[in-house]
Parts: structure tokens; C-alpha cells; sequence
């Protein structure tokens, strides 16, 4: 007898890598201390209302949480001036990211278009989805090609993916080109969707000029994704929301877990929108961190790329290896993101924590510097 085996082409994956944790961390070098700039989480931690709510409820966990989340669509269709119908929730965003794939497009026979590097559980869910990849290089210096794009999608393709501000490099494209990408794609490939995953779009310099939700209402082909886990501070909760077409939607609550976004997780989420203190502190902290950050990481002698998200992409100085400097930077403590797993060796990716963090990071990555460079 064997155990049933496991499809191909999941054997073939290779698992989303994520920012390593606090605890292993502290366990693996014995540290007291150890700060987490990995995941992009809120540098302020989470609204003092939302875990007022969840101790308020946490009574109600033996419940089950009401089918289709409909005070929290409500309370976000509100936020967005979009019709509740077209406000779908899930488990994070990346649920709503496999949800769609697997609603849209079927194994052997559809296509999903996205960038290289670009977050990736867009490209993994696809492969699990046995839907084939097409992919379209970033340029030099990290903005979208979407005429490219464009050019890869075709009858067959059903879904597009573009991320903006984009992960790892924190690009933000020019919302006209986004604009036209869908416009290219409504022409080019009739049965795609665009899917405009604006996870730290609020971190934006000006928000109102370059997200898709404030130009009017959304081309028919679009969704437009968001999440509690960046801006609001509720990563460890699960739970990101998607504007999408109403027929979408309505598929998707056919096929969501009836359960999957759980009752501490909307009570929390309720509460912290209504948080305006705790979000305009939040925005606050990471525009002006963000500043110091690249100041210091110019200062050191580093590249780095101009972000509108919570995080900066840099490169350190000739010499020196990203590798190295990150597992230097553990043993301090000090736990940043290593970008090969999306093709950037040379590239490390830095969340933008509260000022005594991106302080500490970059006094540790002063000295690991000089460091290095005696040796
Ligand atoms: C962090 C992130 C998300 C959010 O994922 P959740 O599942 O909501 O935590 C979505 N898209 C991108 C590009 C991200 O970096």
C-alpha cells in the first residue's frame, strides 16, 4: 500500500517564502530582542480599537461568524462609494487572488498574465490551478511594460494581474496607464479580468491621483483588490476585501468557504475603520519613515528605488552581498527580506518600521558595512 501521490504539478511548486518570524529568530541566535522589517506590517501594530473589539467579542467565538460578512461589505462599500454588491471579503486578499483564478479559468485551457518579479502568490495559485503562466519582464529599472502585457493576453487569457504600488519594488505606475492597460485588454483579450491588487496604495504620496477607486467608477473588466493587513494592522487576522464586477462577485460567495473571514477578524476590522486617529498616525509614521529610511540607506552608499509603499527595495554598495548582509543582520536581530526567491539576489527589501526600528536597522547595517569592508 502507498499514500495517494500528490498531482504533478504541485510537486513542481515551490511554496510561497515568507519574512521569517520573530520567534525563530530569537530562538535560532539566542536574541532577547529582535525586530521584525520583513512582512510590511503596520509599524504602529494594531488600532487600540480594533483589539478593544476583539477582547469585547471575544466572548462570541464559539459562533459561527453571519454568512457573507454583510456589515463588513456594507461598512467597505461605504468607505469606496461602491455598491455592496460588488464588495466581496476573504480569508486575506490572497484568498480573494486564488478565488478569482479559480473561478475564471480552468485547467489546460486558460491563461493568467502577470509580471516577472511580481508578488507571488499570483503565479503560485496559478500553477496550482494548473492555469499556464505568461509573464512579462519588469524594466531596468522596475516600471511595467503594459503594452507588453497586453501583448501576452489573448482569447484565452482570463485573468491579468498588476500590482501598485508594486511588491518588492514599491512602483507605483501612472493610474492613465493602468487606465489604458484595461482599455488594451477589453479589445485584446475579451474574457480577461484585471485585477489591480492595491495592497499599499494608501501609503501612496497622494492616494487621490494614483489608486483606480478615486477615477470615477471601475472599467467593467476591472477588480481591485485591498487588505486589513498593511495599512490597517491586522495581518495576523486574515482579511482583505476586492471591488469587483457584480456577476464576479456573485460567484464568488458560491464559492468562498462559508466561513472564511471569522468573527474576531470583522469585529476588529469594523472597528478599525472606525480608527481615524490610529490610520492617520499610521500613514503618518510610514511617510516620514519611509523619507528616513532611503535617506539613510543613500547615506550608507546604497541604490535604492523610490517606493510609494510601506517598504524600500535597495542594493548595497559594491563589494558587498546581499546575502551576506542579511544573515548578518539576523544575528543582530534584525530580520529584513531577502529578494530571491522573486530573481533579485543582489536585492534586499526593508519594511519601514516605527523611527527607534528603522533607526536600530540602520545603525546594524552601518556596521555590518564597515564590517565587511575591513575584512
Ligand atoms: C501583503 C500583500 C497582500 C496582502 O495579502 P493578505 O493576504 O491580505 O495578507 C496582497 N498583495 C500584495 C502584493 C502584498 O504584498
Amino acid at each position: 500500500m502507498s499514500a495517494p501521490s500528490v498531482l504533478e504539478r504541485i510537486q513542481a511548486l515551490d511554496a510561497y517564502a515568507p519574512g521569517l518570524s520573530i520567534a525563530e529568530i530569537r530562538q535560532r541566535h539566542g536574541l532577547d530582542q529582535v525586530i521584525k522589517l520583513a512582512s510590511n506590517e503596520n509599524p504602529r501594530g494594531a488600532s487600540p480599537l480594533a483589539q478593544e473589539a476583539i477582547r469585547r467579542h471575544a466572548g462570541l467565538a464559539f459562533r459561527y461568524p453571519q454568512g457573507g460578512n454583510p456589515r463588513l461589505t456594507e461598512a467597505l462599500a461605504r468607505l469606496h462609494d461602491v455598491a455592496p454588491e460588488r464588495m466581496v471579503v476573504g480569508n486575506g486578499s490572497d484568498e480573494i487572488i486564488d478565488l478569482l483564478i479559480r473561478m475564471l479559468a480552468a485547467p489546460g485551457e486558460h491563461s493568467l498574465v502577470c509580471c516577472l518579479p511580481c508578488f507571488s502568490i499570483y503565479p503560485i495559485q496559478a500553477r496550482v490551478a494548473g492555469v499556464e503562466l505568461r509573464r512579462c519582464a519588469l524594466r531596468e529599472d522596475f516600471s511595467m511594460d503594459f503594452d507588453g502585457l497586453a501583448a501576452l493576453a489573448d482569447a484565452s487569457t482570463r485573468l491579468v494581474f498588476v500590482t501598485t504600488p508594486d511588491n518588492p519594488s514599491g512602483y507605483c505606475p501612472p493610474r492613465a496607464d493602468v487606465a489604458r492597460l484595461a482599455r488594451l485588454l477589453a479589445e485584446k483579450a475579451p474574457e480577461a479580468l484585471l485585477v489591480v491588487d492595491e495592497a499599499y496604495m494608501d501609503f501612496a504620496e497622494d492616494e487621490s491621483a494614483t489608486s483606480l477607486l478615486a477615477d470615477g467608477p471601475l472599467p467593467e473588466n476591472v477588480a481591485v483588490l485591498r487588505t486589513f493587513s498593511k495599512s490597517w494592522g491586522l495581518a495576523g487576522l486574515r482579511l482583505g476585501y476586492g471591488i469587483v464586477p457584480s456577476s464576479l462577485a456573485d460567484g464568488f460567495w458560491r464559492c468562498r468557504l462559508p466561513f472564511s473571514v471569522n468573527v474576531l477578524a470583522e469585529e476588529a476590522a469594523l472597528a478599525a475603520l472606525e480608527d481615524t486617529t490610529f490610520r492617520a498616525a499610521t500613514l503618518a509614521t510610514v511617510r516620514a519613515g519611509r523619507r528616513a529610511l532611503a535617506d539613510g540607506l543613500a547615506r550608507l552608499g546604497c541604490r535604492v528605488w523610490p517606493s510609494q509603499a510601506n517598504f524600500l527595495m535597495f542594493r548595497l554598495p559594491k563589494g558587498h552581498t546581499a546575502r551576506t548582509c542579511f544573515d548578518a543582520l539576523l544575528r543582530r536581530g534584525i530580520i529584513i527580506r531577502p529578494l530571491t526567491s522573486y530573481g533579485l539576489p543582489d536585492c534586499l527589501r526593508v519594511s519601514v518600521g516605527n523611527p527607534e526600528e528603522n533607526a536600530a536597522f540602520l545603525h546594524a547595517l552601518e556596521e555590518e558595512l564597515r564590517a565587511t569592508e575591513d575584512a
